[in-house]
């Protein structure tokens, strides 16, 4: 096992493109560390250089103690499993995990014994002499985790492996690889664009945009305190509301007069803008206490909760959420106040967390 150190990383495809700008990560040994971020930030880029797959064009890559910049993908001890499985077609299940043991010349007894342990860490004993075209998505990608882990690397490299699956196979796959890289303790680097399945497995998440991190931190962090407003806008579902602001009377107050508490130390020679989640406002009766007016926009009913887009202040889609038990129609007038403790306040013109 090893930790993974990415230093001032920078990729400039032979096109011009510059799919990393400036890139510095740094993995502890045995964590499940996910990159997240939009479609092209750099996140596959970033990945396919810590695999050697991409040489970068400047900056330097260790596992463990080695430098590796130098060295091919197969002498980097590392094993990288993609959104598709690319698993031998004509290959049964238990050849398919054999492959990449006898490919290294391991002894017949070890390999059998490796292939064994990765069937039952993934449940695949059933289905050892199944070809690939006998499999259904979800057992393709449990056979394709499986050949990665037979190899025990010193750490996993994975690039969106559940993107083609249904959403609730996504999720039962996504407990099953939290579970298992708890039992190995391999390290492990995950890529997506996928927000809900960073929160849900990372140990911590570095958020990409453009080519750089915006932010890293556990889930808990990025999600009370984003880093910048692009990290406020996404992070959460829905993600938090974004309300101009200025301090009047020791209180932070939107255009409306919507009262927020505001947190210590707070910079006033700039435009503010709180970061709200929607969980930390509240809908009323019209002129109930400490409240503004809005009005509903619409309800989004959820099953367990009520999303209310509202109308307040001129801002037309501020996103509550609440009970389900809260019922106002589409059109209704309502009051709307703050309810959590101090928001985060970013800096309008960088866009940075001040407070
Ligand atoms: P996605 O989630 O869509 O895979 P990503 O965050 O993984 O996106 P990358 O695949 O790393 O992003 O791509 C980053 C940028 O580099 C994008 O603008 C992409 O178009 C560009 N890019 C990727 N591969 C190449 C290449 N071989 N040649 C030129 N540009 C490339």
């Amino acid at each position: 096992m090893a930790g993974i150190e990415v230093t001032t990383l920078h990729k400039r495809y032979p096109d011009g493109t510059v799919a990393v700008e400036h890139v510095d990560l740094s993995i502890g040994d045995g964590e499940l560390f996910v990159m997240l971020g939009p479609s092209g930030c750099g996140k596959t880029t970033t990945l396919r250089a810590i695999a050697g797959l991409e040489r970068q064009t400047s900056g330097d890559i260790h596992i463990g103690d080695t430098l590796v910049n130098d060295l091919p993908p197969a002498e980097r001890d590392i094993a990288m499993v993609f959104q598709f499985y690319a698993l031998y077609p004509h290959l049964r299940t238990r050849d398919n995990l054999a492959f990449p043991l006898r490919a290294e010349g391991l002894p017949k007894a070890e390999v059998e014994e490796r292939v064994a342990e990765a069937a039952r860490l993934m449940r695949l004993d059933a289905l050892l002499d199944r070809r690939p075209h006998r499999l259904s998505g979800g057992e393709q990608q449990r056979v394709a985790l499986a050949r990665a882990l037979v190899r025990r690397p010193r750490a996993f490299l994975m690039d969106e492996p559940l993107t083609n699956l249904d959403a609730e196979l996504r999720a039962d796959m996504r407990t099953e690889i939290k579970h298992l890289q708890g039992e190995l303790g391999t390290t492990m680097v995950y890529v997506t664009h996928d927000q809900v399945e960073a929160m849900s497995l990372g140990h911590r998440i570095a958020i990409l945009n453009k080519g750089r991190v915006e932010q890293i931190g556990t889930p808990l962090e990025v999600y009370d305190r984003p880093a910048s407003l692009f990290c406020a806008a996404f992070i959460g579902s829905p993600p938090m509301n974004l309300i101009e602001v200025e301090l009047a009377d020791g209180k932070l107050r939107s255009k409306s007069g919507l009262a927020l508490t505001p947190p210590p130390n707070l910079p006033l020679d700039r435009s503010l803008i709180a970061g709200v989640r929607p969980e930390a406002l509240e809908v009323t009766e019209p002129g109930a206490d400490g409240t503004v007016p809005g009005r509903v926009v619409s309800a989004e009913w959820l099953g367990d909760e009520i999303i209310y887009v509202v109308d307040h202040g001129g801002q037309r889609d501020v996103r509550v959420r609440m009970p389900p038990t809260v019922r106002f129609a589409a059109d209704a007038p309502v009051g709307l106040r703050h309810t959590g403790g101090p928001p985060p306040v970013y800096d309008a013109s960088t866009e940075e967390l001040v407070a």
